[in-house]
């Protein structure tokens, strides 16, 4: 089973650096994989912020980043990758460099739901065990699975019920941040809803804080107020949900739309990125997306395009849009 949830706590840590520093804080984060003698540029300068009580959604297509993004956030890439720049910082606690400041929680097939909920209590916190599994079992009712359902064991219950316990299990520790990889991929679109619904009351109600890494950008529009749109390892375009998806920048962006089936729109309609992201071993040099844009310039195949700031909030690296006049 994938682990779709984590949690990054926050409220543990023993002091914050700066009380006004936004909640997380990511400059220029790079991390890359070895494939044998081989580098794969997997995240490659990308920035946020996330502010208190707020949400970001992650999309772009698959192996775009955004994946390892939220894992180099917890800390807990595969052990053939490795964060090689940037910062990371946690109200204002650079986290990048730190060894274990961050969590991530599976499901384990063989022990019971509620001793698994329990356990991050116990160990994080030092509450008592019986102390721990009350607060497990409170857990589990709030996520919407009865108390009693905590002896079961992860196969004994739907997938729906696995995500609602791995929720709890991100929740056991006070998290400040709520981070969801894909938590409503293979789930019916009915299940789908709750688990949406679950996440929103819960942010609002325990002032969480959420990044939700999804395909679905139906999901985002949903849930989130900000989106960070991610190819190739890069930030395409990030800014508040309305703004982007009313009115998207980046080439990139308005195929991503374009290609998503709109319910009121005719299928018909929907359009195909043509061509593939690129081989991140070996990245085209300028725009990573020049291969494929059907507004390609000269500039674009040579020059990384910088970042621009619109009135509107928005953040987009594209050439179409220049940024503003140095002084002279
Ligand atoms: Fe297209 Fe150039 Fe913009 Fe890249 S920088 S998205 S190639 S116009």
């Amino acid at each position: 089973m994938t682990a779709p949830v984590a949690a990054a706590r926050a409220r543990q840590l023993p002091k914050l650096a700066d009380p006004d520093a936004p909640l997380l804080e990511v400059e220029n984060l790079v991390t890359h994989f070895s494939l044998g003698s081989e580098t794969v540029h997997a995240v490659d300068g990308v920035s946020f912020r996330l502010n208190a009580g707020e949400a970001l959604g992650i999309a772009g297509e698959s192996g775009c980043g955004k994946t390892t993004t939220a894992l180099s956030l917890v800390r807990i890439l595969p052990a053939n990758a490795k964060i090689v720049g940037g910062s990371i910082r946690l109200h204002g606690i650079e986290l990048a460099t730190k060894s274990d400041d961050a969590l991530m929680n599976a499901l384990d097939p063989v022990r019971r739901i509620r001793d698994q909920i329990a356990e991050p209590i116990v160990v994080r916190l030092g509450v008592p065990e019986r102390e721990a599994r009350r607060r497990a079992g409170a857990l589990l009712e709030r996520v919407g699975i009865p108390e009693r359902r905590g002896s079961a064991y992860p196969h004994e219950l739907s997938g729906g019920m696995r995500q609602r316990a791995m929720i709890a299990m991100a929740l056991a520790c006070d998290p400040a941040i709520l981070i969801g990889d894909e938590p409503t991929t293979a789930l019916d679109v009915m299940v789908q809803a709750q688990i949406l619904v679950l996440l929103e009351e819960l942010r609002r109600e325990l002032g969480l804080s959420l990044i939700l890494i999804t395909h679905d950008l139906s999901v985002i529009a949903e849930t989130c107020d900000r989106v960070l749109i991610m190819y190739a390892g890069r930030v395409a375009e990030e800014g508040p949900v309305r703004a982007v998806f009313g009115n998207p920048r980046h080439p990139y962006t308005r195929a991503l739309l374009s290609a998503f089936p709109s319910i009121e729109a005719d299928r018909r309609t929907l359009e195909v990125i043509p061509g593939a992201p690129p081989d991140l071993r070996n990245p085209p040099p300028g725009c990573r997306f020049a291969p494929r844009c059907p507004f390609v310039m000269d500039v674009c195949r040579t020059v990384v395009p910088p970042e621009t700031s619109t009135p509107d909030g928005v953040r987009v690296a594209c050439h179409l849009y220049p940024t503003a006049e140095e002084p002279a």
